[in-house]
């Protein structure tokens, strides 16, 4: 099954409205004319608003970083679906790796947000990956089968057309240290064997897996060469539009 490659930039908490505007006006108009994969830009929430205004007429996609489970109420800091959908976001990232190491973010509480996400109409990438000393220990395959097991506990066989999984390993994120194209391909592939169990073997063929973790121009084909990596989900360089243009014309 073809599946279109799916490059999403995770601005983390990086960029002003200001210099957001210049990014995502520079990535969209280097990608102009090209459609061979989908691609999303996902600005801290502050600049949801004015990344939407440069992207607005591009194929280009507006993500979330995160999202709440809530529609409204006492919950400080968290931002909803219905919130999101209102300043254009179409994508929202669920479950990183930051969230769950620096804020408390647990595996119920990504399968509640990815819920949320895609009972909204979103499309939500929700991240798994093991920690180096996960890794180390021989847990990769236990870690990744939890998290995938647990986020999707409870999701309505539809809605998986709206999921993407990204695997990213966390000893390989910001750190420069990038999984090999046969690393990742092994993860993948129980990724997808997974979805297979869950949802059955067409649906689970044509949903997208990104890897992430220091995907760069240089190593960005090699990765996407693999027969289950689908896109990937890009930090650091998807700071700079030359770099992440770059990585996205690999895909294509
Ligand atoms: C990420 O933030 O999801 C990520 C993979 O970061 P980096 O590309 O910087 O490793």
């Amino acid at each position: 099954m073809a599946r279109k490659p799916f490059i999403a930039g995770n601005w983390k908490m990086n960029t002003t409205p200001a210099e957001a505007k210049a990014l995502a006006e520079g990535v969209v108009g280097q990608l102009k004319g090209f459609a061979a994969a989908d691609v999303a830009l996902c600005p801290p929430f502050v600049c949801l608003e004015t990344v939407r205004g440069a992207v607005q007429g591009s194929p280009v996609l507006l993500g979330a970083q995160n999202i709440h489970w809530e529609a409204s109420g006492a919950y400080t800091g968290e931002v909803s679906a219905a919130m999101l959908k209102a300043v254009g976001c179409q994508v929202a990232i669920v479950g990183h790796s930051e969230r769950r190491q620096f804020f408390g973010e647990t595996d119920e509480s990504v399968r509640k947000r990815l819920g949320a996400a895609l009972a909204a109409g979103l499309q939500a990438i929700v991240c798994v990956g093991e920690t180096l000393a996960e890794r180390e220990g021989g847990q990769t395959k236990a870690v990744v089968e939890r998290q995938v097991r647990a986020a999707l506990q409870g999701l309505e066989p539809a809605a998986a057309e709206r999921l993407t999984v990204a695997y990213e390993p966390v000893w390989a994120i910001g750190t420069g240290r990038v999984a090999t194209p046969a690393q990742a391909q092994e993860v993948h592939a129980q990724i997808r064997g997974l979805l297979a169990e869950r949802f059955g073997g067409g649906a689970a063929g044509a949903i997208r897996i990104q890897y992430g973790g220091s995907v760069k121009p240089d190593n960005a084909k090699e990765l996407l060469g693999q027969p289950d990596i689908d896109g990937a989900l890009v930090g650091g360089a998807s700071l700079k539009a030359g770099d992440f243009v770059a990585i996205v014309k690999a895909a294509g």
